[in-house]
């Protein structure tokens, strides 16, 4: 097996200190809370990820995703175990139906990386939360029955953790399911391990258009030329339509000059920028969470000087579960007696009637 075989990837992940610092220098913080930090959340990362990481610089924000610091042994009030409550929204166990129309599906709780701010992280690096066979036919039978869900979201931890063989069953299964309309993926392997979107998983994606995938940069460095190949066969073989959701962290990506560069070389790769998150209140997350304000006025930059085509939207999944709301600058400058009047995203007025 090669480099370029994404289970030789998978064999390889480090995921102790020691190996880790065979190959990077770390700085005293970073050495002195990863133990502790680990045993609240796994540490992993590819080769491959690695390999965009500085080696020596900790404010590397490849580095900052992938590497715990104190901050996450913080745990702040405003900090949940399960910040979105998807937990509760769950009529059966791998399943969290919130919306009418949609699911989310968690098909595996295991990633090649696992990023420091995780949402999920009560639940996600932990193999026993993976559904099993049973599970799977209670999730496909739900769906079968809830002839209101017009659309399955598979999530996880990555779903791309499964094989071929269980990817192209369970979108058969789904896509025979007639009042789906079309499917979702949300993965980071095109981040982390490109290497894992071969030509036949393209081949098996390729069976069930309309597919979307959704994807999950956050920075401009992660964009590189493996990347290139393997969006270019997600889209050329695979014939599937990409998004791509990032997450507003601090010291990462929280620069109007650095969201430029993301999301133009996104569009530029044939990936359209979907959300931007506001970071998820989850216990130890404090040292990546961006004001909403200062998200607010970084937008507003960015909505004045870019092609809307590589605009995301900016939202936040509300913390107790109340689902997503968009964030922006409140563009409401007065309510008139029969319309509104509106800032526009160049700063200048329009009028809106009512
Ligand atoms: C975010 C989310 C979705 C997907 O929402 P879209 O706006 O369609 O991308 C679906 N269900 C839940 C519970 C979510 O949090
Ligand atoms: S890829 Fe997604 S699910 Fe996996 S660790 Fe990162 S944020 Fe969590």
């Amino acid at each position: 097996m090669s480099q370029e075989d994404w289970m030789w990837q998978m064999q390889n992940r480090i995921t102790d200190l020691a190996t880790l610092k065979n190959h990077i220098t770390l700085s005293a913080e970073e050495e002195s809370v990863f133990q502790a930090a680990q045993e609240q959340f796994s540490f992993s990362i590819t080769p491959y990820y690695l390999s965009l990481l500085d080696p020596t610089n900790p404010t590397c924000p490849i580095r900052k995703q992938v590497l715990p610091r104190s901050s996450e042994l913080v745990r702040a009030e405003n900090e949940w175990e399960d910040p979105l409550a998807e937990q509760i929204h769950m009529p059966i166990k791998g399943v969290t139906h919130r919306y009418p129309d949609r699911a989310i599906w968690y098909i595996s709780h295991i990633c090649a990386v696992y990023c420091r701010f995780c949402t999920r992280k009560r639940k996600v690096s932990k193999p026993t939360e993976t559904p099993n066979r049973e599970e799977w036919r209670e999730a496909l039978e739900y769906f079968r029955n809830h002839t209101e869900i017009k659309e399955v979201i598979l999530s996880g931890g990555d779903p791309l953790t499964l094989s071929d063989q269980h990817i192209d069953y369970l979108l058969g299964e789904l896509s025979a399911i007639d009042h789906i309309n079309h499917l979702r993926i949300h993965t980071r392997y095109p981040v982390t391990m490109p290497m894992r979107i071969t030509d036949s998983l393209c081949g098996i994606f390729s069976k069930y258009f309309p597919l979307y995938i959704v994807t999950h940069f956050n920075h401009p460095k992660e964009l590189t030329q493996e990347v290139k190949v393997a969006v270019t066969k997600l889209i050329q073989k695979g014939n599937v339509t990409l998004l791509n959701q990032s997450v507003l962290l601090k010291d990462v990506n929280d620069t109007v000059e650095i969201l430029e560069e993301l999301n133009y070389k996104l569009v530029r790769f044939g990936i359209k920028p979907y959300y931007l998150h506001q970071c998820d209140e989850v216990y130890g997350s404090s040292g990546f969470v961006v004001p909403i304000e200062d998200g607010i006025r970084l937008m507003y930059d960015i909505r004045g000087r870019m092609s809307g085509l590589t605009v995301p939207n900016y939202v936040k999944d509300l913390t107790g579960g109340g689902g997503k709301v968009l964030l922006g600058p409140n563009y409401l400058i007065e309510k008139k007696e029969s319309s509104y009047l509106f800032k526009n995203f160049n700063g200048g007025e329009y009028e809106v009637t009512h």
